[in-house]
């Protein structure tokens, strides 16, 4: 009896980590940054600790803020993935975060336990090889890392390169331990996991190469109720701007999740929903609060029955490709509105 529910299932999170960790067979650390892609970073967090987690990455001082928060006076390590950003250094200190070091200005500003970013070829963060072997030997560095560009096309010569760089500077830094791998990292194979891996979408249900792994559970599944169904007569358009019209009579139902509840406006035209076990197509545009979807032929069709759009039976790479989008956009706009129920504990 609630119109959208987004169900969290802590417990698909921990055999997604445990898998991810038996693939590497090194130490795994969580990315889990954007509110833990969606899912929530603090649940996320504190159950990823139990299953044996002890290092996670968080992209914003906020984040590893309120997470260190969260997990109170177990002692994590936490990475700040934007490093020591001008004016976060009392605050990095005060919630005993470890910045990652992404620039020389960043290496000149801190001086306490950090990790360093080297740049194998992605150019977004991180340091230079030259720049690099100016920091050789600096004290403090607890992880040397780097992140691949194209770690979700297992074929793309990008990963190779980024791996043979990744090495050089590591003898750059030889106490530290190092990290390459991301979900996609993980499955290219052991030689891209070194000592530590940070999965984050293949923990929170994507599958590694933006395509649905079945050794990878679904965590988030939305749900939403029907509100009415409609026989809709051949010729009619539905919703909109009038973008779709029957092309026969239809019984449509419009149910209570819209673009405000993380359902894509560019799901339309080609989203799907599972009900009485099969795809059915959506119909018409998004609207904020509403989707209409086609379910001609189904019996169990009626006011206040659930019908899933995210989940086991429409995995989100899925529904993230019928939408033009990525599992990892529409993860983290799963909105705050639609009921939050947890399966599993925190
Ligand atoms: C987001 C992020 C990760 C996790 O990547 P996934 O593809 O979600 O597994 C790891 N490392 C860095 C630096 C990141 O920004």
């Amino acid at each position: 009896m609630t119109a959208a529910r987004l169900t969290l299932d802590l417990d698909a999170l921990a055999r997604n980590y445990a898998v991810l960790r038996d693939m590497a067979g090194v130490e795994a650390a969580p990315a889990i940054k954007a509110d833990g892609y969606g899912v929530g970073a603090l649940e996320a967090g504190l159950r990823l600790w139990r299953e044996g987690a002890r290092s996670f990455h968080v992209a914003r001082l906020t984040e590893g803020e309120a997470l260190r928060v969260a997990l109170g006076d177990r002692p994590a390590r936490i990475h700040v993935l934007d490093g020591p950003t001008p004016g976060s250094r009392d605050r990095l200190i005060d919630a005993e975060l470890t910045p990652v070091i992404n620039s020389l200005d960043q290496a000149a500003a801190w001086d306490g336990p950090a990790a360093i970013h080297i740049d194998t070829g992605m150019n977004r963060l991180g340091l230079t090889l030259a720049e690099a072997r100016g920091l050789a030997g600096r004290p403090n560095v607890v992880l040397l890392m780097s992140h691949l560009a194209c770690a979700g096309k297992p074929d793309h010569p990008m990963n190779a390169l980024q791996l043979a760089r990744f090495r050089e500077a590591r003898a750059l830094f030889p106490e530290a331990r190092a990290s390459l791998a991301s979900s996609g990292g993980i499955f290219l194979g052991r030689d891209y996991c070194f000592d530590q891996v940070r999965p984050g979408i293949s923990l929170f249900g994507g599958g590694p190469h933006d395509r649905p792994d079945g050794r990878i559970s679904a965590v988030a599944t939305l749900e939403a109720e029907i509100l009415q169904l409609r026989r809709v007569p051949a010729g009619e358009t539905i919703g909109y701007g009038g973008v779709f019209t029957a092309e026969r009579e239809l019984t449509v139902a419009i149910l209570a999740a819209g673009y405000a509840d993380g359902v894509p406006w560019s799901a339309c035209p080609k989203g799907q929903v599972w009900f009485e076990g099969a795809r059915r197509r959506m119909v018409g545009r998004v609207s904020m609060d509403m989707i209409a979807v086609d379910l001609t032929g189904c019996e169990t069709a009626t006011p206040g029955a659930l019908v899933e759009i995210l989940g086991p039976n429409l995995p989100v790479d899925e529904a993230a490709a019928a939408a033009g989008t990525t599992a990892y956009e529409l993860l983290t706009r799963l909105s705050t509105r639609a009921e939050r129920f947890w399966r599993g504990a925190a």
